[in-house]
């Protein structure tokens, strides 16, 4: 996809902040929409379905951190890509956003470019990965773990036959670690696979916090993956 069928949601109560990111996005071939409110962007998600959120998190209403949590509920809006942005002295509170299933932030005040880059790294990989959902021609070969089937070209896990619901995130660690059952990954091994290019700012709590989302969307084959005390985790290897 070009930029400019590529729409970004800028939800953020500063005006001056608004109007730097209109103007240079805009000037890079974006379409931007602002919302000034949680509400208002919550609204407008659902009628506009953007490609990617700028979420600001001191918001009035509903809070940026709130946003991000009913947007990860929704089955519709669960992958858009969320960049969250915070002030300095809020810093501590992005692994929060993360752990509510943001995929990046900045910190106030940021260089727009660094942003600009950032948002084309998360099109890019949503772009790929809306593109695999669509395109299901069995092309790639399956990498089987009980009910789990993993079709990495087409980055979709499927769960007793149906495409598992994953963030971005999710989906990398579970791949990686599917990829290679019974091989233990640390958590800096993780964050690694998560992050590859787009500089993420991430911790090994983050981790922690993407595998007990992975097992309970596992439900009772939580099981298949295992905590390596001290180590990080692994794919039961079904074949042993
Ligand atoms: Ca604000």
């Amino acid at each position: 996809m070009n930029d400019s069928e590529h729409s970004i949601l800028v939800v953020e109560d500063e005006p001056d902040i608004q109007e730097l990111l209109h103007y240079n996005f805009t000037k890079e071939g974006f379409r931007v929409f602002l919302a000034s409110d949680g509400e208002e962007g919550l609204s407008l998600v659902s009628s506009l379905e953007p490609s990617l959120i700028i979420l600001d998190i001191m918001l009035p209403k509903l809070s940026g951190f709130e946003v991000c949590k009913r947007l990860r509920e929704q089955e519709k809006t669960s992958t858009i890509p969320i960049i969250i942005v915070t002030a300095k002295s809020e810093e501590h509170d992005t692994i929060f956003g993360l752990d509510l299933g943001a995929d990046d932030y900045v910190v106030k005040p940021f260089s727009i470019e660094e942003l600009i880059a950032r948002v084309r790294v998360h099109l890019r990989r949503y772009d790929l990965y809306r593109s695999a959902m669509v395109n299901q021609q069995p092309y790639d070969e399956f990498i089987r773990l009980g009910p789990l089937a993993l079709a990495s070209k087409r980055h979709i896990i499927f769960f007793h036959n149906k495409p598992l619901i994953l963030t971005l995130s999710e989906f990398k660690i579970l791949a990686t670690m599917m990829s290679s059952p019974g091989t233990v990954f640390s958590r800096a091994e993780l964050i690694k696979a998560i992050t590859d290019d787009s500089h993420v700012h991430l911790i090994a709590r983050n981790i922690d916090v993407h595998v007990l989302s992975i097992r309970k969307k596992l439900k009772d084959h939580a099981h298949l993956i295992q905590t390596i005390r001290g180590v990080g985790y692994k794919c039961v290897d079904q074949r042993v």
